[in-house]
C-alpha cells in the first residue's frame, strides 16, 4: 500500500478542521431531543412546548418537534408519546433522615387504636435483645397526647427490659417508657428543664412518659447515635421515595454534622439520588463555624450545596409550644416556648449575612414571627452590603395581620406548607380563636402583599406527595372534600400560583432559580413525566395524579413501569 504524500495529508487535515468548524458552528450539539410531549415549562417566555434538547445534563433548547429535529439532526430522539412533562418538583423544606428512618422504625403514623400501638411494641420486643433500644415514630403529638398517656402503663409493662422512645409526628413531643425514664433519671421530683416540659400525672405526679421540646433530650441523648452507614441507608431510602413522588431536589431542613458526613460519602459514591440544599443545624457551633468564616459551599456538580443555617425560634401550634403574642384561646395560661432568643437569632444572622450564608428560622406563632422579623431587620441594617440575602422564615403559620407587609419590606422568603393547614384545620381555631385565625396559613395574604412564598411539605410529618400539597393549597379541604367550599377559602390559590410555588419559588428560596424550577435553556435537565395535564385537571384529580418517570440531569432515575 502506498503511503499518502505528506502534503496531501496536510490538505486533508486542513479541510477536516474547516468542515468541523463550519458544522460545529451551524449545528450546536445535543445528546438527545425529547419530542412529541406536552411540556409545561413554568417559563413565562414559552409556557408550553412540544420538545426540548439536552446536552450533558442541561436543557439547551425548547420548542416544537420540527425545530428540535432541524436544529439537532445528530441527536438521539426520545418520543414522549404525547405525555405531560413538567420540571422536577423541589421540596424546599423536608427531613430526609427522618423520612428514611421512619421506614426503619416502628411506624405509628395514622394509628388510631391504642391497642394497635401496644401490639406493635409487643411484637418488636419479642424480636429485640434485652437492653437494646427500641424506637418508633409518628404518633400525632398534636392530637393524641391523652390517648398516649392512657396506655403509658401498659406500654411500659410489655417492655420491662428495653428502653423505648416513640417520637411524635411533628417532633415536638416524644414518649418514653418506664425503663427509658429510669435510665434518664426522670422521677416525680424532676423539674422541667428550660424550654421543655415533663408531663406528670395530675394525681400522683408520676411522669407519664410524654416529654415536650427540650425535655426530649433527656432521653434521646442516651440513645446510641446512628452510624454513618445507617444514615447513608436512611438517605438512600428517602431518596427513592422522593423520586417516586416527582421530587428531584430537597432542602434538608436541619442537617447535623453526622448527616453531612453521610451525604458527602454518598456524593463520592454517586448515590445521592436527589439534589441536596443543606440547612445546617445552628446548635452545633463547630459545624457552622467554618461556614460563618468562609461562606457557602456551592457544589459545581449541583448535587450537594451547603448554604443555609437553620434556627428554631419556637415549637408547634398543636402542642401549644408555638410562641404567641397573647395566650392561647384554649389555654389562657399558655404563651408557648422560646427555643432561640431574638438576640441569638440576630447575632447568627448578622454573621451569616457577613459570610454570604442564608438563614432559615422556624417560626410558628405570631410572637415568634415578630421576634424573627425584628432580629432579621436589625441584621439587615447591620450588614447593608447583603443585598440579595433571601432570609427565610419557615412556616409563618400564625402571623399578626399587621406584620404581613413587613415580610415584603424586609424581602423575607416565606416558606409554607399547605398540608399543615389541612391537617390542623380541625383544631387550629380552638388554639388561636376567630381573630388570629385570619393570619393563619394565610398564603393568599402573603402573595397579595407581594411576598415570595415557596411551598413544601415538611415531610415526614406530612405526606411528601407534592400533588396532595397542591390540592391542599388550592382547595383548603381534606381529601374527602371537607369542609364544603374550603376552610377560609379566601386564602386559596390558583393552580398557576401553586405550581409556581413548588417549582420556581422553591428554586429561588435556595438561590437556584438559574438552574432549577423551569424547563428552559440553561436549566438542569431535572423533569418528570406525569399521568395527566396538570394545568387543566380538576383539583380532585391531583390526588390521583401519578409520576410516570423522573429524570435528573437527563438520566432516567425512576420509572413507574419498571416498578410495576
Ligand atoms: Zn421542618
Amino acid at each position: 500500500m502506498r503511503k499518502p504524500k505528506p502534503k496531501k495529508t496536510l490538505v486533508l487535515l486542513f479541510c477536516t478542521i474547516i468542515l468541523c468548524f463550519v458544522l460545529c458552528n451551524r449545528t450546536p450539539q445535543a445528546d438527545r431531543i425529547f419530542t412529541n410531549g406536552h411540556i409545561i415549562t413554568m417559563d413565562e417566555h414559552m409556557p408550553e412546548a412540544e420538545a426540548f434538547a439536552l446536552d450533558e445534563g442541561f436543557i439547551i433548547d425548547v420548542g416544537t418537534n420540527a425545530e428540535m429535529r432541524e436544529a439537532y439532526p445528530l441527536a438521539e430522539e426520545v418520543d414522549l408519546g404525547g405525555k405531560d412533562v413538567m420540571p422536577g418538583i423541589i421540596e424546599s423544606h423536608g427531613h430526609m433522615l427522618n423520612l428514611g428512618r421512619s421506614e426503619m422504625r416502628i411506624d405509628l403514623q395514622g394509628v388510631n387504636d391504642p391497642r394497635e400501638v401496644v401490639q406493635k411494641l409487643r411484637d418488636r420486643v419479642a424480636e429485640t435483645a434485652p437492653g437494646e433500644w427500641i424506637d418508633g415514630w409518628g404518633w400525632d403529638d398534636g392530637a393524641w397526647k391523652e390517648q398516649m398517656t392512657a396506655i403509658s402503663h401498659e406500654l411500659s409493662a410489655v417492655s420491662p427490659d428495653n428502653p423505648v422512645w416513640f417520637a411524635g409526628l411533628h417532633g415536638y413531643n416524644g414518649w418514653a417508657n418506664a425503663k427509658a425514664l429510669e435510665m434518664a433519671g426522670i422521677t416525680k421530683e424532676t423539674p422541667n428543664p428550660e424550654g421543655g416540659k415533663i408531663y406528670k400525672d395530675a394525681g400522683t405526679d408520676v411522669p407519664t412518659g410524654i416529654l415536650a421540646n427540650a425535655a426530649q433530650g433527656k432521653v434521646t441523648r442516651l440513645m446510641p447515635p446512628l452510624t454513618v452507614g445507617q444514615r447513608e441507608k436512611a438517605f438512600e431510602i428517602a431518596g427513592e421515595e422522593l423520586l417516586k413522588n416527582g421530587l428531584t431536589s430537597v432542602h434538608e431542613a436541619r442537617t447535623t454534622r453526622n448527616d453531612l458526613d453521610a451525604l458527602r460519602s454518598l456524593k463520592t459514591k454517586k448515590k445521592l439520588k436527589v439534589r441536596y440544599y443543606v440547612m445546617l443545624d445552628c446548635t452545633d457551633k463547630e459545624l457552622i463555624g467554618p461556614y460563618l468564616q468562609n461562606g457557602p459551599e456551592i457544589d459545581p456538580d449541583n448535587w450537594l450545596t451547603v448554604r443555609c443555617i437553620k434556627i428554631f425560634q419556637d415549637g408547634s401550634l398543636g402542642t401549644r409550644s408555638a410562641l404567641m403574642l397573647e395566650p392561647y384561646s384554649d389555654a389562657p395560661d399558655v404563651l408557648g416556648v422560646t427555643t432561640t432568643s431574638q438576640e441569638e437569632i440576630e447575632r447568627l444572622t448578622t454573621r451569616s449575612l457577613q459570610a454570604g450564608m442564608q438563614v432559615a428560622t422556624h417560626a410558628i406563632g405570631d410572637r415568634s414571627n415578630r421576634i424573627t422579623l425584628d432580629a432579621y431587620e436589625a441584621s439587615i441594617r447591620a450588614v447593608p452590603g447583603a443585598k440579595d440575602h433571601r432570609l427565610r422564615i419557615e412556616h409563618a403559620q400564625v402571623v399578626a395581620l399587621e406584620d404581613i407587609p413587613r415580610f415584603k419590606e424586609l424581602d423575607i422568603v416565606t416558606s409554607m406548607q399547605p398540608p399543615h393547614a389541612t391537617s390542623d384545620m380541625p383544631w387550629a381555631e380552638d388554639r388561636v380563636g376567630p381573630e388570629r385565625i385570619k393570619g393563619a396559613y394565610a398564603w393568599r395574604s402573603f402573595l397579595d402583599a407581594d411576598v415570595r412564598v415557596p411551598f413544601n411539605s415538611d415531610f415526614p410529618g406530612e405526606t411528601l406527595n407534592p400533588f396532595y400539597g397542591m390540592y391542599a393549597a388550592e382547595t383548603r379541604q381534606s381529601p374527602e372534600g371537607k369542609p364544603e367550599g374550603g376552610w377560609y377559602p379566601e386564602q386559596c390559590l390558583t393552580r398557576k400560583e401553586v405550581l409556581h410555588a413548588y417549582t420556581v419559588e422553591s428554586a429561588y428560596s435556595g438561590f437556584e432559580e438559574h438552574i432549577k424550577g423551569r424547563i428552559a435553556p440553561g436549566m438542569l435537565a431535572d423533569f418528570i413525566v406525569i399521568s395527566d395535564n396538570i394545568l387543566t385537571i380538576p383539583s380532585k384529580t391531583l390526588l390521583s395524579l401519578k409520576v410516570e418517570r423522573t429524570y435528573i440531569g437527563g438520566q432516567l432515575v425512576y420509572s413507574r413501569n419498571a416498578e410495576k
